[in-house]
């Protein structure tokens, strides 16, 4: 394996060798990435999650303050007082932990409350909670497609989608394209018996927002049900947060709706809103969350987060100024940030090297932002991700813009 152009995925089998060689395989391209400087994946924070963090660089024995651009907390709830105050009463009223599985004994008011608000959040009747949004895709997918059945999914949807389709026929199109879209359901109309059409709200690489009016015209008039996973768009994008559904003005025509609480609303765990036979049916079929233990009591914090969305839009104001200044920045070098419309913005390098290459000088000069390549992108398609939040300082938005005019005299990465 030529390291220099390897990446993770090429060690996920190796034909006629046994685990642990391949592991020993896979610590060797983990040393070279390292002894490049370009191992930058699971650095360690001393600090919580914030716009600025006090990071331990590989190599480094002190800790270096950076501005940090990979927090998918946009409204920077997070550190917000009267969420932590919420987090406090929950574990005093409720304990540490929920302790049984919800069948059993681990279903508890708060539980309740946050399913009956996330359906209502979505304009539907009903809600599952998991304990991760990678487990509400994978899971509820897992539960409900069978081998009869077809998942045609849009080629850049995240890895927990493809997971949950593996029992099932799987037909990807691509990304965005309505043509490649309409000739999958022509295709699978008289041949499968249930056909699900699976995108994102907001896609996690790009920034973009699925052409969600379109494919729900053709989900709908080819006989299929239209799933979104709006992780990313949720308290970020349409009037009142309620993401890309809401920026459509669609939520009669989405059949499930799958997210997360790790991002905007500060918090871990997945929800799944639909129909309420659907969300019986996965409350009593679907095996992770039957037999795995429910959220711990400080749950109640995200409904705390869900008070604030509405009550202090001004959060969401700022986030978006923060994006619309850092592109306007982005864009005056001439750097391509694609067609983002949410608060994750892209700049485009393509090359691999040149990407992991950026992303070392933007942490030596303390800024940190994700290189990301394939097989999160494809291979000609690697970009530094950025993440922005309502509680980035003009100084965090200007250092990174200052860091990056650094960084493209040093390696040409603009367009023009
Ligand atoms: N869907 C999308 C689009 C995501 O980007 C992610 C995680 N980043 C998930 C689902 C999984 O969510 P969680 O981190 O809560 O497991």
């Amino acid at each position: 394996i030529d390291y220099a152009k390897a990446s993770f995925r090429d060690f996920e089998n190796i034909p006629g060798i046994d685990v642990m060689e391949r592991a020993g395989e896979f610590q060797l391209f983990l040393d070279y990435l390292s002894v490049n400087g370009h191992l930058n994946y699971r650095i360690e924070s001393l600090s919580g999650c914030a716009p600025e963090m006090d990071l331990l660089l590989p190599g480094k024995s002190i800790a270096q303050k950076c501005a940090c651009f990979v927090s998918n907390d946009y409204l920077g709830f997070t550190q917000h007082p009267a969420i932590k105050v919420a987090l406090q009463d929950a574990i005093e009223k409720f304990g540490s932990g929920a302790g049984a599985s919800p069948a059993i004994g681990g279903h508890f008011v708060y539980h309740q409350q946050l399913e009956d608000r996330i359906a209502k959040f979505f304009k539907k009747k009903s809600a599952i909670l998991y304990t991760t949004g990678y487990t509400a895709n994978s899971a509820t997918l897992q539960c409900l497609l069978q081998k009869e059945d077809i998942a045609i999914i849009d080629m850049a949807v995240h890895a927990s989608v493809y997971e949950g389709c593996q029992l099932t026929n799987v037909k990807t199109f691509l990304h965005n394209n309505m043509e490649a879209l309409e000739l999958a359901l022509k295709h699978a109309q008289h041949t499968f018996r249930t056909k699900m059409v699976i995108i994102d709200g907001v896609y996690s690489q790009d920034g973009d927002l699925a052409t969600m009016d379109r494919i729900a015209e053709l989900t709908h008039h080819y006989g299929a049900y239209l799933v979104v996973d709006d992780a990313h768009g949720t308290g970020v994008v349409g009037k009142t947060g309620r993401g890309a559904i809401e920026e459509y003005d669609l939520f009669d025509k989405v059949d499930i709706v799958t997210g997360t609480f790790s991002k905007a609303f500060a918090h871990i765990g997945g929800y799944v809103v639909a129909d309420t036979k659907l969300i019986n049916f996965l409350k009593y079929q679907s095996k992770q969350h039957l037999f795995s233990t429910t959220a711990t009591p400080t749950t109640l914090g995200i409904l705390k987060a869900m008070d604030l969305l509405d009550e202090e839009p001004f959060w969401k104001d700022r986030l978006w100024e923060n994006v619309n200044y850092l592109k306007d920045g982005l864009l005056g070098m001439g750097l391509d940030i694609g067609t983002t419309a949410s608060a994750i913005i892209p700049v485009k390098i393509g090359d691999i090297g040149k990407t992991l290459e950026a992303g070392k000088q933007l942490l030596n000069a303390g800024v940190y932002a994700n290189p990301i390549m394939y097989p999160a992108v494809s291979k000609k398609n690697a970009r530094v991700r950025l993440n922005i939040m309502a509680t980035h300082t003009k100084e965090h938005l200007d250092k990174l813009l200052n860091a990056f005019e650094d960084v493209n005299k040093k390696l040409s990465i603009s367009k023009t």
